[in-house]
């Protein structure tokens, strides 16, 4: 397939970025966004966490999320000086950090297997923790420094996008995308109803807490008590606390699920008690029953691009340029070979 038309039905972070990628390529993009609640963007933290997000037994996922991490700079770049938005992009690294020995042990036991990988995880003992990040509890049995792992605003991004794309961003539900131009379906979670295809909603809880800017530089990434939680820092001062995971369709911002997420963000950070606490957000990801994203050619030639679950905001910049390199040109590129939409059939 080789076309200079496109439509491409939602306006997340991964539809805006495909047409974003399709309009520098000279083709001419619409995207249909229904226009509804925010998409999961709207709660993301913007970890871009190639080397906190390896899991177990998740090669072909590790590996998309590793090319990803390294388009991002340059996205972020181009991005940020076509829209003049800063779109946050930082470098700083993450601390993965544990509370009690039995956290400890479990984290090693992740390390290790990211170490494995080759991916950059160096073990740090609680002194040097707290000299990267005064403000961490010195009850912090131990940690690790991921230096590659980067952040990024999705608020900011998505702004960015909406900014380069103007006015080819419309206002419209699709229900079977039937156009008469190629299509992209990028819709998130409502690409389920759109394709008969496999994504389910996974709620997620974040809390935004506003406090004095400087107290993390750091992406702290901890566990605490057996309760995971991350805590993302802003240069403004804000920091994001997150994230539940349940498989629930509700939106319901529950005081249990709140109390649990301080509770962890204090243990690891005392100093966050002291934090105005400015936002819940409740958004669902996008998940497939393997947690990898669906990319490529679907039924009816119509393309897919869902599925992002935990990592829709690491994996735009791949996604983009594969997706618009297909769209373009026709070519699937080998990457795209994993991720294929009918690989549940
Ligand atoms: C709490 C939380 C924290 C997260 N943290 C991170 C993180 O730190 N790093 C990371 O990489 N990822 C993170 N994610 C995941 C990331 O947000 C998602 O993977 C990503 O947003 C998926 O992008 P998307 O564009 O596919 O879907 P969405 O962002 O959900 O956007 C889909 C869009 O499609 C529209 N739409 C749906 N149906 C239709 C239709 N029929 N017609 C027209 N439009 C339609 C929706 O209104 C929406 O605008 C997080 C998610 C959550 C919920």
């Amino acid at each position: 397939m080789s076309t200079t038309e496109v439509v491409v039905v939602g306006g997340g972070i991964i539809g805006l970025s495909i047409a974003w990628r399709c309009a520098q390529r000279g083709l001419a993009v619409t995207v249909h966004d229904d226009g509804g609640q925010d998409g999961a963007w709207y709660a993301a933290a913007g970890m871009l966490a190639p080397a906190g997000e390896a899991g177990f037994g998740q090669k072909a996922l590790t590996e998309l999320l590793l090319e990803s991490a390294g388009r991002w700079p340059g996205f972020a770049a181009e991005l940020g000086r076509e829209a003049g938005i800063d779109v946050g992009f930082d470098r700083t690294g993450t601390l993965a950090v544990a509370l009690s020995a039995d956290d400890l042990a479990e984290a090693q036991r992740l390390w290790a297997y990211r170490q494995g990988l080759g991916l950059g995880v160096s073990p740090l003992v609680p002194s040097r923790l707290r000299d990267l990040e005064p403000a961490l509890s010195p009850r912090l049995r131990g940690g690790a420094h991921a230096p590659d792992d980067r952040q990024v605003d999705p608020r900011r991004v998505v702004a960015a996008l909406r900014a380069v794309l103007g006015r080819a961003v419309v206002r419209r539900r699709a229900d079977v995308a039937a156009t008469g131009v190629p299509v992209v379906i990028a819709a998130g979670c409502g690409t389920a109803a759109l394709t008969g295809l496999p994504v389910r909603p996974v709620k997620g809880l974040v809390l935004r807490l506003r406090g004095a800017p400087g107290l993390l530089r750091h992406v702290v990434s901890g566990w605490a008590d057996g309760r995971h939680v991350y805590l993302v820092p802003r240069a403004d001062g804000e920091v994001i606390v997150g994230a539940t995971q349940e498989e629930r369709l509700d939106s319901t911002v529950t005081a249990g699920q709140v109390l649990d997420l301080l509770r962890a963000a204090t243990d690891l950070v005392p100093e966050l008690g002291e934090c105005e606490l400015t936002e819940t957000v409740v958004r669902h990801r996008p998940a497939t029953p393997d947690n990898a994203p669906l990319l490529g050619v679907h039924t009816g030639g119509r393309i897919v691009a869902a599925g992002h679950h935990r990592n829709g905001v690491l994996l735009a910049p791949v996604t983009a340029d594969l997706i618009a390199e297909l769209v373009a040109t026709g070519k699937a590129d080998p990457l795209l070979d994993a991720f294929a939409p009918g690989r549940f059939a």
